[in-house]
């Protein structure tokens, strides 16, 4: 029997056991799970700058200082998520109370990416964890460092009944999808998301999909220009543009683009210093294949306003813009997932929401500016999973807002209670009375008729 399918089992049985349930038991599990970091920090760190090149600070605001959120988060409204919710009861019901469980699914995978490698692989299972569930990870094989911590660090805090961690590559995760789980969790890109979705059809297994895809940001003629630019400069930059939520791209407004230009050029230089190449905190890119991809796209000199030049031997490429950049191009053909910014102009709104609605729904939108009525055309005009007005990338550090995509940029959403939510059945139950039998359902005489249909009009 292969040994993924025997922790199948043996998470099925320890779940059937009931004791994953109690509130206690979630609540120490969550508090463990923060020990395992916090005594590990240092491994952690190592482990995010051997995969990733990710500077302690980087990992500390993206990573693990999330997480601490979130745990502290989970822990603190554990009681209050875990309650039935009592629910009103219509008066054909009458003698009836009704309520909803809040019920685990049971056995779940989550399988991970490699660009925020700790991050992406523990902040669902704190939501599969909270909820009461037993947990099989998958983290990414281009993150080996942190992938093997993983490993060691969860087999050494939790027993492997309950939650472990099984590695490999894309043939694992296809063996794994050919057990039956009771959710799947999946961060990733679009194109195996679709692979994801179709395998856990076979079961009816519910998915959620937090997928990828190119997030526009666009910047009005009235924005504040050296805001937006520090803010663009951060969220595309960090990670070295490996980051789901990133802008991928931006519209700016004609009459300020040049004057934008120069803020973004201050901002890079002040980040990362006049030669990012030789930052030794500037994020790599995670495999030659990503460098290769992400270069190629880089071939075509022209448009190069700035930076575009890189290491292959540190797999570096250093901050990028491209001008007069259309939808012709190949860098606008594919998410970018990297280092490089095109810039594409407008001078009217109406141009950019179309070119926008003709594309697959974004992950993200950033507006910067200060027209109320461009702000509001962008929020109802267009379909996305979430974003900012004046910054970017932010909203997905607030436990308050769910974070996921829509249509090809995902399905469903997670973080603070929404990952509850995402973990948990909403089972409802309706508790009838024995003390007596209202008649109006049963079949009856032409006088009950009359009054139902005057109660059920
Ligand atoms: P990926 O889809 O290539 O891989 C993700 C996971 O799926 C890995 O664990 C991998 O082993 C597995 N996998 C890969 N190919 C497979 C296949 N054919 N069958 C089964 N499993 C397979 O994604 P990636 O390159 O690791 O990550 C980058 C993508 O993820 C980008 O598109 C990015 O936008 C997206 N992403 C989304 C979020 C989000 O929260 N929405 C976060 C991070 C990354």
């Amino acid at each position: 029997m292969p040994n993924h399918h025997k922790v199948l089992l043996s998470q099925r049985t320890y779940f059937f056991s009931q004791q994953t349930k109690d509130y206690s038991f979630r609540k120490k599990q969550l508090k463990r799970l923060k020990q395992m970091l916090k005594q590990n920090e240092k491994a952690i760190y190592h482990a995010l700058k051997q995969d990733l090149n990710k500077s302690s600070y980087e990992a500390l605001t993206t990573e693990l200082g999330i997480l601490y959120l979130e745990i502290d988060f989970a822990i603190k409204h554990l009681k209050d998520w875990m309650k039935p919710e009592k629910v009103p009861t219509p008066i054909t019901h009458k003698g009836s109370e009704s309520y909803i469980l809040k019920e685990p699914y049971g056995v779940v995978l989550i399988i991970a990416p490699w660009n925020y490698p700790l991050q992406l692989s523990l902040a669902p299972a704190i939501g599969a964890i909270a909820a009461g569930n037993t947990v099989i990870l998958k983290p990414s094989e281009y993150s080996p460092h942190v992938s093997d911590l993983l490993k060691e660090l969860v087999s050494h805090y939790f027993p492997s009944h309950y939650f472990a961690v099984i590695e490999g590559d894309q043939t694992t995760t296809q063996q794994l999808l050919n057990e039956q789980f009771d959710y799947i969790f999946f961060t990733g890109s679009t194109h195996v998301g679709k692979i994801i979705m179709e395998k856990a059809s076979q079961f009816l297994t519910p998915v959620t999909l937090e997928l990828g895809g190119k997030s526009p940001a666009i910047v009005d003629q009235d924005a504040h220009l050296q805001l937006a630019a520090k803010r663009m400069i951060w969220g595309k930059f960090t990670n070295a543009g490996q980051t789901c939520v990133a802008p991928d791209y931006v519209y700016v407004h004609e009459k300020i683009k040049k004057k934008f230009i120069k803020q973004l050029i201050k901002y890079i230089r002040s980040f990362y210093g006049k030669q990012p190449l030789e930052n030794q905190d500037f994020v790599r890119m995670i495999t030659e294949k990503h460098f290769n991809r992400l270069t190629g796209l880089l071939k075509n000199r022209k448009h190069i306003i700035h930076g575009g030049h890189y290491n292959q031997a540190q797999l570096k490429i250093e901050p990028t813009l491209l001008d007069d950049v259309t939808w012709d191009d190949p860098v606008m053909q594919e998410e970018i997932f990297g280092p490089i910014l095109p810039i594409l102009t407008f001078s009217n709104m109406g141009d950019v929401i179309s070119a926008i609605q003709s594309k697959d729904k974004p992950l993200a939108v950033y507006y910067f500016g200060e027209n109320k009525k461009n702000e509001q055309r962008v929020l109802e005009q267009l379909s996305f999973g979430g974003g900012c007005i004046n910054d970017t990338v932010y909203h997905l550090a607030n436990p308050h807002l769910p974070f996921g995509g829509v249509g090809a940029s995902g399905l469903g959403h997670y973080h603070g209670a929404y990952s509850f939510e995402t973990f948990t059945h909403k089972k409802s139950i309706l508790k009838q009375s024995t003390r007596f039998d209202l008649p109006f359902r049963y079949p009856s005489g032409r006088i009950m008729q009359q009054l139902i249909k005057k109660i059920m009009k």
